[in-house]
């Protein structure tokens, strides 16, 4: 490279990399909407549901009066008293 030609690649280096920041900034990230997640339902468990369609996976079950529902297939599992 021809040494005279230096502090001009320099500046196109630095506008370049100013150009890209002004840039983001015109552009902001959308703000994340601040996740209002309920405490942890008491009624709510993990479980390993064990239907050919869960696979024995840990998915999360809600506490019926019927017993405890997977939430990924609906299987109901009956709760012994
Ligand atoms: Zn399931």
């Amino acid at each position: 490279m021809n040494p005279d030609l230096a502090p001009y690649v320099g500046a196109v280096a630095v506008i370049g990399a100013a150009a890209v920041t002004w840039a983001a900034r015109l552009f902001p990230a959308p703000a994340r909407p601040v996740e209002d997640k309920p405490a942890a339902a008491v009624d709510e468990l993990w479980l390993a549901c064990h239907t050919t369609r869960c696979a024995h996976m840990t998915t999360r079950h809600d506490r019926t009066p019927a017993g405890l529902v997977c939430r990924s297939c609906g299987n109901v599992t009956e709760v012994q008293p």
